[in-house]
This record gives structure tokens, sequence and C-alpha cells, in this order.
């Protein structure tokens, strides 16, 4: 794989220590294995993708609400949805160096849960990849991180970190039924931190321990779920291209009815062609009644939906886009990060060292503008300063008074930053600034007054 050989991951993961994206979580104290923080450029970052994802899945839709429901829930909740007795892997241990792996990446190639057969024990010619050592046999192992409620340890329950937000949805249809007036065919879209005590954890922010999801459980009559179906999985395709990903990046994989879950009637993995293979990106399946008719036995609660027209009574069936956000993040970051060999002037023809622009969709930019002063000379400063408290109260805008304008503009394009604007002597006198644009690295002279909406100007909608 030629990525792979450009070591593009190593050189991402250093990019996003370097300029303030992702920290491995607790560094001083030599770091927490896959657990990582993001950074002041990271939480900007990320913070611009849920908003996206949240104004185009949530509020520009009539049909869908939002909720933030808790992440230690009643346990019950996770019996209901038989997380407590199947959310587990294959688990095995390596009898040799101890290292563990879960069965069904060995067999298949990583990440590749098809194919994998529960009930067969692992052939013996499969070793542990590290040192070549026996296997012990798979058993199951719960991916769920328990712990004690309560003050006393030993008379608390035992309540679990939620595995995935979609729970606090299914718990909450009916107070949203109840108070929001909605009208099947409708959606709940949740944001939030989910918890898997993954057995292997690889590929820096791919599959790491606590994550975020964006996730809709979207419910609909029995009759009508095909329709929904295809929606959901074109706007799963439209977001894709919104976030920057290539087409060609981007794979479905329908899922055979062998390895999909026993309740889901189709399922689609989108699949993205990272440095280290081609592995899931997000999933979109149709769950059947399946989740609400068990919350429905578990808690003796009423679930049946009364349709306010037609007075038809039924426990309305689940179609479910789910999407990780540090996989996102993870698969935005790659597909923007552009390598010039040579740099990117064109001014002189000596050899220089490559350049990198990280070439992010403008809205997902954690700095939209930056402002740079083009002499340090105090003469500048007030009107540099004044043009960037301008700026900073519509986009998100730095400052940069340090270095030459060359290894300042290198460093913004290095995160991305899609505008500069200098601020020169002639400055004091026209009353304007020279923008110059991240990609095309074009230069246009824009009068003060008039920057704000320049730059509006160019920002794409969608
Ligand atoms: P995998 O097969 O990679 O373990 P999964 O099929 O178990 O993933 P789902 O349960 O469908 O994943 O979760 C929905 C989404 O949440 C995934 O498509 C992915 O984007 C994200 N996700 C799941 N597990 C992790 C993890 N450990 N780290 C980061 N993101 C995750």
């Amino acid at each position: 794989m030629a990525e792979n050989k450009d070591n593009k991951m190593e050189k991402l993961v250093s990019l996003a220590k370097r300029r303030g994206f992702i920290f491995q979580s607790s560094e001083i104290y030599g770091g927490l294995n896959a657990a990582y923080d993001y950074g002041p450029l990271g939480v900007l970052l990320k913070n611009n993708l849920k908003q996206l994802w949240w104004r185009k899945f949530v509020t520009e839709r009539a049909d869908m609400v939002g909720l933030d429901s808790a992440i230690i829930m009643h346990p019950k909740v996770w019996e209901a949805s038989g997380h407590i007795q199947n959310f587990s892997d294959p688990l095995v241990d390596c009898k040799q160096c101890r290292r563990r792996w879960r069965a069904d990446h060995l067999l298949a190639g990583d990440g590749a849960k098809p194919g994998y057969d529960k009930e067969k024990p692992l052939a013996e010619e499969v070793k542990c990849p590290t040192c070549g050592g026996e296997l012990t046999t798979a058993r199951q192992f719960n991916l769920m991180f328990e712990t004690r409620m309560g003050p006393v340890t030993d008379e608390g329950v035992t309540v679990y970190l939620r595995p995935e937000t979609a729970g606090g949805i299914f718990v909450n249809f009916k107070n949203v039924v109840d108070t929001m007036r909605q009208r099947v065919p409708f959606g709940i879209g949740q944001i939030g931190k989910a918890f898997r005590n993954e057995i292997t954890t690889e590929n820096f922010i791919f599959r790491t321990r606590e994550f975020e999801q964006m996730e809709i459980e979207y419910f609909v009559h029995p009759d009508h779920w095909q329709e929904s179906f295809a929606e959901w999985l074109q706007m799963m395709r439209d977001w894709c291209g919104w976030i920057g990903l290539p087409a060609d990046k981007v794979q479905e994989a329908e899922i055979s009815e062998k390895d999909r879950a026993f309740y889901s009637q189709r399922t689609i993995d989108f699949q993205f062609q990272y440095p280290f293979g081609q592995e899931e990106l997000y999933g979109l399946a149709y769950r059947t009644d399946y989740d609400l008719q068990q919350h429905q036995k578990y808690s003796g609660q009423d679930l049946v939906y009364t349709d306010p027209i037609t007075k038809e009574k039924y426990v309305p069936h689940v179609i479910e886009p789910s999407l990780g956000v540090d996989r996102s993040v993870l698969a935005v970051l790659l597909s923007a990060y552009t390598e010039i060999e040579g740099g990117r002037s064109t001014t002189t023809t000596a050899i220089k060292d490559s350049e990198v622009v990280l070439k992010l969709p403008y809205y997902l930019a954690p700095i939209t503008v930056a402002v740079l002063p083009l002499s340090n000379k105090e003469t500048l400063a007030p009107l540099a300063s004044d043009v960037f408290n301008t700026l900073r109260t519509v986009f998100s805008t730095q400052y940069d008074a340090t270095g030459s304008i060359g290894k300042r503009y290198r460093r913004q394009d290095e995160i991305g930053t899609p505008f500069c604007v200098t601020v020169d002597f002639e400055s004091l006198e026209d009353k304007a600034i020279t923008v110059r644009d991240r990609d095309t690295m074009a230069q246009e002279r824009v009068a003060i007054s008039e920057i704000v909406d320049y730059i509006t100007g160019k920002l794409p909608r969608i």
C-alpha cells in the first residue's frame, strides 16, 4: 500500500501532537494506552464536526429532535438490550508472551468480523502475531466497563458505562412521544461518549476504550422501513462528502445475514481506506422493533405507539445510522493531509523541504482566519489588534506575530487555516489588508471595513 510506505499515519500522529490537535492521555505519567486528549486545535475541529452533524442530521430536519442522556443508566437497560449477555468479543491469550488478541481479527485479518465462527476453536496453525506462540481457546469477554454506584462499595449497585449512546434514546422514546408531539416517522439524535473495554486497541484514535458517537434512532412504521433506510443511506453518503472524504476511499459493505446481529434485517457498514487497511467507519442498520419490544418487556411499560390520525397502534421499527466521532476525525485528517514535495513557493527554484497543507473543508478548520502583522514594529500592532478583535467576534481567529511571514504561512497551512490576512505598513495608509487563500495561495487586497463580509462570502454554505 503506497500510503503505508509513506508512513502517513506516523506523520499524522506527529503533526497532531506537534500542532496541538491530539495528545496521548496522561502523557506526563507515561501515557495511558489507547486514550487520547483533544488539544486546543483538536477540540475546535471536533466541535466543528459535531456541530455540522447536529445541524444536518437534527436541527435542519423537521422529523428529528435531539437528546443528551446520562452515561450511567439503570443496569436493566443493558439486560434488556442484550449487552450484559452478549456484548462480548472472543478473547485468546498467547501462552508464551501473554498478549491478548481478538480471535475474529486473527482469523480474517484485522477488523474483519465476518467469517468468524464462534462455535469452532481457532485452527492450530493460527499463532500469536507477536511471538508465534501457542494461543488458548477463545472465551467470550464482555466489553462493558463496570463500576459500583453509591457511597458504600460493598452495598452499591453494579452499573455500567454505556457502550453506545443508543440505549439512552430507546428508554426516552415514550418521553419524547408524550412531550414533543412527533408523529412517526421521526427520529432522535444524540452525541455523546461511549465506553468499551476493547481487547485490542490500535491505530491512534481508530479504536479506543473511550470514544464519542453520533447516533440516530429513527422510528418508522414496519411497512415503510425501506424508504427510510434508503434516505439515511443517502444522507450518510452526503455526510462523507461534506467532511471531505474522497468518494473512492469510502466503501459500502452489505453485511450478510449470517454476519448481522440476529435482530437486524439489513446492515450496511461504511468502510474507509485508512493507511492500515480498509476498516469500519460507520454503520447503518435496520433493527426491526427489537429494542422497543425488549424495553417494553423488561420495564413493564407500554411502548406501543398510537398514530394520532389513523389511530393505528404498533411498536415502531427502527433505522439506526451510527457514526463514530473519533473515526470521523481520523478519516478527515487523513483525507486533508497533503504533502507537497519541494514546498509550495513558485517564486524560488531553490530545493526546499516538503510542506504540509491540511486541506480541511473550510467549515471544519479549527482556525478560520489568521492575522499576521508583517512586521513586529510597534507601529503595526494597534491596527493588527483592531483587525484581530473585529474578526474574532465572528470567526475562529488566531494572531501570530512570530517568525518570518513564510514560516507563519506554513504554520497556518499545516493546521488547515483557510485565510491568512497580513497587515502591512501600507495598511496604515489605505486601510486595507492582504488576504491569502490556503489552497490557491492567491492574494487579494481587501478593505478592512469589508473583511468580515469578504470572508463570510468565501465560506461555503452547506
Ligand atoms: P468494530 O467492528 O470496529 O469494533 P462495531 O461494529 O462494534 O465496530 P458499532 O457498535 O457499530 O461498532 O458502533 C458504531 C460506530 O461507533 C462505529 O462505526 C465506529 O465509528 C464507532 N466505534 C465503535 N467502537 C469504537 C472504538 N472502540 N473506538 C472508536 N470508535 C468506535
